[in-house]
């Protein structure tokens, strides 16, 4: 069965004390329950990463990075390389985020090399993707999401689906509180999926988990994940307030996340 993250990108918000009591509120809640196949995780900026591991820790609330450099190590001032995030334990890191594409000229190749050097470090890349406004609106969307995903994936070994997590992410949906409907999403999760079986096969395509993302709230969740193929959010705004976090959770705790 599919695993559905819960996955709260927190952007540029929250500092030490802020991610402390965050994670020291939710921890005790996600605790009590069952979460069954339900993955909660939070992506809090660099400098809080490790506070956020030593807080969770042994708790089933997971840790990513939002980013990491394709370089190993060396004169890179600013970057923070794969095995610094691994000599945290850290396990997840967000490539390829549609603010680090537009911000920072990020391009599909250097999306895939990110995703190499967290391969060699034993840590999932959350892979982001999609389309412009402009592009949905001139019929481009189908063509855009196959070419990130031939752009991002060539050449990446895949064996048993879990490797990597895909987030589809409308890029004019987030932030901005319109989200897409359930059923336009529906309809790009399964194309991601049939791009999968073609070029991966049944197991992977069946294993891999891809979250929607784009102004995703309680309100707005449970539809969502009635999506055949969404197997979660990657949430940014709503993610930052501890009771929504965990209103989330339950939302796909009680969803079972029965897919696949
Ligand atoms: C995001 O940051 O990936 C995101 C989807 O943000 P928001 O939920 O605020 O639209």
């Amino acid at each position: 069965m599919r695993k559905l993250y819960i996955a709260g990108n927190w952007k540029m918000n929250k500092g030490l004390m802020e991610t402390r009591v965050f994670v020291q509120r939710v921890v005790p809640e996600i605790n009590k329950q069952d979460l069954g196949n339900v993955i909660p995780l939070i992506a809090p900026a660099y400098p809080f990463l490790e506070e956020a591991l030593r807080e969770s820790f042994s708790s089933a609330l997971q840790v990513a990075a939002q980013d990491v450099s394709y370089h190993s190590e060396g004169a890179y001032t600013g970057e923070v390389s794969a095995q610094m995030l691994a000599s945290m334990e850290l396990k997840y890191c967000i490539v390829g985020h549609s603010e680090r594409r537009q911000y920072h000229n990020e391009t599909d190749a250097m999306v895939k090399a990110r995703m190499l050097k967290l391969f060699e470090h034993n840590i999932t890349p959350i892979v982001c993707i999609g389309e412009t406004l402009a592009q949905r609106e001139e019929g481009k969307t189908e063509e855009v999401i196959i070419n990130q995903l031939n752009g991002c994936l060539e050449g990446i070994k895949l064996i048993k689906g879990t490797e990597i997590i895909i987030a589809y992410e409308p890029v004019w949906a987030i932030g901005t509180g319109e989200n897409a409907t359930p059923w336009q999403a529906q309809e790009v999760h399964k194309l991601i999926r049939n791009w999968l079986k073609n070029n991966y096969g049944e197991t992977v395509a069946n294993e891999l988990s891809i979250l929607y993302g784009g102004s995703i709230k309680p309100a707005n969740l449970k539809e969502l994940l009635e999506g055949e193929d969404i197997d979660g959010g990657l949430i940014g705004g709503a993610s930052l307030k501890e009771e929504d976090f965990l209103e989330m959770v339950k939302i796909a705790v009680a969803s079972k996340g029965e897919k696949c």
